[in-house]
């Protein structure tokens, strides 16, 4: 690859998803914005398909269904529209359920994002570098960007899109990290794949990363025994079998704290009790930001010790194909899901060693053949394991958020550093949880890429209109 060494207007780190949307969005306010108006550094081949929407596995569901999962908040069913649901029926007929939702799988959603993209790169309008941000500096009002390659770049405005960082394993596993029966990144390359069918497995965390991890295993025959554990045992739950429209009329009063908020939800679940959970849980999702915005950062490190568990298996459903996996395998006795928390392990010759204590109970000890850390990315360390995100800190420009979720960023997403917003440098997607809440779920990350897209839009100086091929999908 030559050096490009130029300056374009905007660059954006991290081509998955919440990338992927703020350049599309981009590039339809702005027509002006001509060749190589929007770059993207990012090493996977597909724009769109970050680590979510890149996965290879067809087990992996999308786990909301296809008809909310947009890239644009006024068509939510375009995602829906664009699937070929006669191949999707020919190879994957479990994707439909019988209330008509679709859960195909979330490959296809990846796709999606970047077949809406490709017009843009046939253009040249959008440029996409195939390669790894190293170094980030700022001159001159403008920022740099290195690759690993030693490609180098600059632009008035850039974005840091790249959210999820690998997962950090336990310190009890840390001195056991080179030992190939702990897979200590279940998202790399084809981590399972020396898993026998008949092998014991240790799950660390039981969230979405462990439906998915059972779902992959159970798919390619493993019938051996697995025990999934975390601190409260609680895993994701399943979606409500019917939906009604409630969730979008439920208003909830903002509380200035944590436990007033607790008990707005919980009496908003008493007044209704004639109707699911599901959906007073779904309108506090929809007015998550407003919920968000009314608390201190006191009252949200709070929310985030004591409810975020609770919060988390309630809001983040599995597909209802997953579900149907991991209750099969809980009757079957091949599935076993503890509270437990992980004490210390060692490599034994009959096995992996795990000394576990269960929330109530004594010290045991479980031999398994494989180890699979699934405690998912670790947001709250992404500055200081990532030498670029740390040299613009170090530089005074970027700082970790006040509740240990992501990057401080301002309501106009900009980063901040203290009261000081950082011009020109704007963070996209669930990196700026701490300052808008509820934002991972996509239906939240298309609105937030959009309102990104919305604020870079008013701020590139404009250009002469150099191309008149404003692609429309
Ligand atoms: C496993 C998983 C499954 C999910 N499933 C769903 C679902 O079904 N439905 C739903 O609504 N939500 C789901 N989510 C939520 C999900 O977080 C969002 O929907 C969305 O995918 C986030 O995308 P992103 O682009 O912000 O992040 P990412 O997917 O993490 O993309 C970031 C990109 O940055 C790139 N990158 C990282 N470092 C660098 C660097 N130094 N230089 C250049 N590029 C870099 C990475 O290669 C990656 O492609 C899921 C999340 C996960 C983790």
């Amino acid at each position: 690859m030559t050096t490009v060494n130029d300056t374009t207007p905007v660059i954006i780190i991290g081509g998955g998803a919440t990338g992927a949307m703020v350049a599309w969005h981009l590039l339809r306010h702005r027509p002006d914005l001509g060749r190589h108006g929007v770059t993207i550094i990012e090493p996977r081949e597909l724009l769109g398909a970050g680590q979510a929407y890149g996965t290879h596995d067809p087990q992996h569901r999308i786990n909301v269904p296809a008809s909310r999962m947009s890239m644009q908040t006024d068509k939510p069913s375009d995602f829906r529209d664009w699937l070929d649901l006669d191949a999707i029926a020919a190879i994957d007929p479990d994707a439909f359920l019988p209330s008509g939702d679709l859960y195909p799988s979330r490959a296809l959603f990846g796709r999606y994002l970047a077949a809406r993209l490709a017009p843009y790169l046939e253009t040249g309008r959008l440029r996409h570098l195939r390669g790894k941000a190293e170094d980030i500096t700022r001159e001159d009002d403008l920022w740099h960007v290195t690759l690993e390659d030693g490609v180098a770049l600059a632009a008035r405005h850039l974005v840091l899109a790249t959210t999820h960082p690998a997962p950090s394993l336990p310190s009890a596993l840390a001195p056991l990290a080179d030992d190939a029966r702990i897979i200590s990144n279940p998202w790399h390359g084809d981590a399972l794949s020396g898993i026998a069918p008949n092998d014991r497995v240790a799950i660390i965390g039981t969230g979405l990363t462990m439906a998915d991890i059972v779902a992959s295993l159970t798919a390619r025959g493993h019938r051996g025994e697995i025990l999934a554990f975390s601190r409260r045992g609680l895993r994701p739950r399943a979606h409500a079998a019917q939906a009604s429209a409630l969730s979008d009329i439920l208003r909830l009063i903002p509380s200035p704290t944590a436990l007033g908020l607790l008990q707005r939800i919980r009496s908003a679940l008493h007044d209704h009790q004639d109707l699911s959970w599901h959906e007073i849980i779904d309108a506090v999702r929809k007015q998550g930001r407003g919920l968000w915005c009314a608390l201190s950062d006191t009252e949200r490190r709070r929310l985030i010790r004591h409810l975020r568990p609770f919060w988390d298996v309630h809001r983040f459903r599995i597909a209802p194909q997953v579900d149907h996996i991991l209750e099969t395998r809980l009757k079957e006795g091949r599935l076993n899901l503890r509270a437990a928390r992980l004490l210390s392990a060692a490599i034994r010759p009959e096995g992996v060693s795990l000394s576990l204590r269960p929330r109530r109970g004594t010290e045991e000890t479980q031999i398994v053949d494989h180890v699979i850390n699934t405690t998912g990315p670790d947001h709250a360390g992404i500055v200081n394991r990532t030498p670029y995100l740390k040299a613009l800190a170090d530089a005074g420009l970027l700082e970790t958020d006040h509740v240990g979720l992501g990057l401080h960023t301002g309501p106009d997403h900009h980063a901040r550093v203290g009261t000081r917003s950082i011009f020109g440098l704007m963070i996209a997607g669930p990196l700026s949880r701490g300052q808008f809440g509820e934002l991972m779920g996509l239906p939240e990350v298309t609105e937030n890429a959009q309102s990104v897209a919305g604020s870079l839009a008013a701020l590139v100086p404009q250009t002469p209109v150099l191309f008149s091929d404003e692609v429309r999908s």
